[in-house]
């Protein structure tokens, strides 16, 4: 099955079929030079080389882990393609998670000012939300995701086969930003979720419509409708960040931080408790943690919320549900929101 997403900048087209076959079926001729990057671990586990191999594809592997989306590798893989003698006709094909994906979508982007690219997300957490919407990025030794570009894919080609050998935790992990989808959507996504045996395909694909109806209203992120996407992640990348991206994968703080945006929520008189207990059941579901880590001080955790991108003028701007599918974006402030997480973890002991 092929879909296109059409977005104000370009079409994506996204292919749910075996890497094998897609890469049969892709006019890959029309480049004047292919390179595919990968992982080590990924190239051992899925043929990659044969795969790519005998269609005269080289493929060159960085590795794993977060350190891998920094200015060296940013630098060392620029040599490869230039050692590569990738011009501007040529493509590159990125094989990996959301790491692999944000490196090398943004060097794309800015190699002798934009080469066109293929993902081929074998995360959950990259199916269903890294690799659609154009973001890019590497992170400084200072901050996150600081350098970027929004530059989007021609291809993403969603392989299940890559989940397999997925370890349990980072599908959870992904399965964290499902659930947010869920919360910001409710019907099918949510009643496929609720099964006892969901179907991992199905919800992979209604992920990808929902990220793409939401970067298609706002693509470059200035009306505030992608903005939503961002719910529970004020808190939880301030959990992330205050715990060093050691202790909590990014899905763990968004699970923590979606619980608590629900609780704030109730607490404000927008949602019920009842929603709050149902949303912190579909985290439950999947293992993810639903409360505020107890041995971490809520004034230690300031500094990170007021950094928080989406604040404007030093007001902090919260996504909130009143229920599944109607979310709104509150402005408050650190005292409101540090008010409702001692509330919040009282009503929690009790
Ligand atoms: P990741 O890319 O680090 O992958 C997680 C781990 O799983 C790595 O160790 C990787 O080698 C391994 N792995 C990957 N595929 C595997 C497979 N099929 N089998 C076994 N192991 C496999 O992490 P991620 O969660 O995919 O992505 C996280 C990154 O994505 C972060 O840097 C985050 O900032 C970024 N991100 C970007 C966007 C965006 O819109 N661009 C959105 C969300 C997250
Ligand atoms: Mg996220």
């Amino acid at each position: 099955m092929t879909k296109t997403l059409s977005f104000d900048s370009s079409n994506v087209s996204v292919y749910f079929n075996s890497l094998e076959k897609v890469s049969d079926t892709v006019r890959w001729n029309q480049y004047s030079k292919i390179l595919a990057v990968t992982h080590p671990v990924l190239l051992d586990l899925y043929n990659i080389k044969d795969t790519f191999n005998k269609k005269n594809i080289d493929v060159v592997t960085l590795p794993e882990g977060e350190r891998t989306k920094s200015l060296p590798s940013f630098v060392d893989l620029s040599r490869v393609f230039f050692e590569k003698s990738l011009d501007r006709g040529s493509h590159v094909i990125v094989i990996g998670g959301g790491v692999l994906g944000d490196l090398c979508g943004f060097l794309c982007s800015v190699y002798m000012r934009g080469i066109s690219f293929s993902l081929v997300p074998t995360t959950l957490l990259s199916m269903v939300d890294s690799s659609i919407g154009g973001k890019n990025g590497i992170d400084l030794d200072f901050g996150k995701n600081l350098l970027g570009s929004f530059y989007h894919p021609k291809n993403i080609i969603i392989d299940l086969n890559f989940l397999k050998s997925l370890p349990q935790r980072e599908i959870a992990s992904g399965m964290s930003e499902v659930i947010k989808y869920a919360i910001l959507e409710g019907s099918s996504i949510l009643e496929e979720i609720k099964k006892e045996k969901p179907d991992i395909g199905r919800l992979v694909e209604l992920s990808i419509d929902i990220k793409s109806r939401y970067v298609k209203e706002d693509e470059k992120e200035t009306t505030g409708t992608r903005a939503l996407l961002n719910l529970g992640h004020t808190l939880g990348h301030a959990i992330e960040a205050r715990t060093a991206f050691s202790r909590f994968t990014h899905g763990e703080a968004v699970a923590i931080g979606s619980c608590f945006a629900a609780f704030f929520s109730y607490n404000l008189g927008y949602a019920s408790i009842e929603f709050y207990k149902e949303v912190k059941s579909l985290f439950e579901k999947y293992n993810l943690p639903t409360l505020y880590p107890g041995d971490i001080d809520i004034e230690s955790i300031r500094q990170y919320i007021l950094k928080d991108k989406k604040n404007i003028s030093s007001k902090l701007r919260f996504v909130l549900p009143k229920g599944f599918s109607d979310v709104f974006i509150f402005q408050t402030d650190f005292e409101i929101v540090k008010d409702c997480l001692v509330k919040w973890i009282e009503y929690e002991k009790n």
